[in-house]
């Protein structure tokens, strides 16, 4: 599986939660399987996608929040797993998909392609449950199954991108289109 198949699967288990997206591939993609006004495109700031959606977590505390991250990403802000397990917002499930890369840049190896295992620095800041997907048909069931809480889930894949069109909104028209949405 690639991340573009960890997607595709991620949309067909959505209700009506919102998504905060990592920044590059992650976000085109994404934004050409299912465009929503309640995905949030993070186009500008490497590293924060979990952070966001953490501060959107604490806030809309009636909505459930789906962080689509990378490892990459999230091995730029490691202190945002400890800021979010300690404050524990019931609504927030974090994952992480894994492809031992920084895709959206050249496939460059991450140190998750050594040593690093994230779901057991999330297990160690105190996130709710950790789980790791290995199988393509794991990631339905699992989403499905979360009700409330604060969780880690690992997607581990290929790296590789698909070739998608970029997305042709600019940060302001994400930005405003999805705190309409989100208002709702
Ligand atoms: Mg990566």
């Amino acid at each position: 599986m690639k991340r573009y198949d960890a997607i595709k699967r991620i949309v067909d288990s959505l209700d009506n939660e919102i998504i905060v997206c990592n920044i590059g591939a992650p976000s085109r993609e994404l934004y050409n399987i299912k465009d929503r006004a309640e995905n949030f495109y993070m186009l500008g700031s490497m590293g924060l996608a979990s952070s966001i959606a953490f501060g959107i977590a604490i806030s809309k505390p009636s909505r459930k929040i789906w962080c689509i991250d990378g490892d990459g990403s999230l091995l730029m802000n490691l202190g945002s797993l400890s800021t979010i397990a300690n404050n524990q917002p019931n609504n927030l499930t974090l994952i992480v998909i894994d492809n031992g890369s920084y895709g959206s840049t050249g496939n460059q190896k991450t140190y998750t392609s050594k040593k690093t295992k994230l779901e057991i620095i999330a297990k160690g800041a105190g996130f709710e449950s950790i789980t790791v997907i290995d199988d393509e048909e794991d990631i339905i069931p699992v989403l499905k199954d979360i009700t409330s809480g604060c969780h880690f889930i690992k997607i581990k894949v290929l790296p590789g991108n698909a070739q998608v069109e970029n997305i042709p909104l600019n940060p302001e028209e994400i930005k405003h289109r999805f705190m309409k949405s989100i208002l709702m």
